[in-house]
């Protein structure tokens, strides 16, 4: 059931469990902003999921809220994850649904990072 953006963060989101690592997930990035890991569900052969350390509901919230640092240092680690990942050469896709219309689903502001493989018209 896809979420309204515009409801007040949830603690409990999975994400939010996933930062506290109260439940796994496979690591694959974390500086002070930003936590990477592998989707659960891949919908490419590489997609990784990363979030911001700070409770922000979704990319709205994100840009609306969050301080300058904050947003330097979460893109700065989406771009770091893709150079990591060897995805530059070959060209890769982000994407942030955001509410409703969207489809986003877990209500922690997460950036799908797609790649290794070429990529139909839309994902995710
Ligand atoms: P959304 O539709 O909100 O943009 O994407 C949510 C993504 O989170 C989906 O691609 C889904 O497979 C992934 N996901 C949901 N629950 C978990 C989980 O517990 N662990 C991981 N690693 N990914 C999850």
């Amino acid at each position: 059931m896809p979420i309204d953006a515009t409801l007040p963060y949830d603690d409990n989101n999975i994400f939010a469990r996933i930062l506290r690592d109260e439940i796994p997930s496979q690591r694959v990035y974390e500086d002070d902003w930003a936590v990477a890991f592998h989707d659960i569900m891949p919908q490419a052969t590489t997609h990784i999921l990363v979030i911001p350390r700070g409770a922000y509901v979704s990319w709205d919230d994100f840009s609306a809220r969050a301080s300058a640092q904050e947003i330097a240092g979460f893109v700065r680690a989406v771009g770091h994850v893709a150079r990591e990942q060897g995805l530059v050469a070959s060209g890769y896709r982000l994407l942030a649904n955001t509410g409703r219309h969207s489809g986003q689903e877990v209500p922690h502001l997460h950036v799908h990072l797609f790649g290794g493989q070429p990529l139909g018209p839309m994902l995710a």
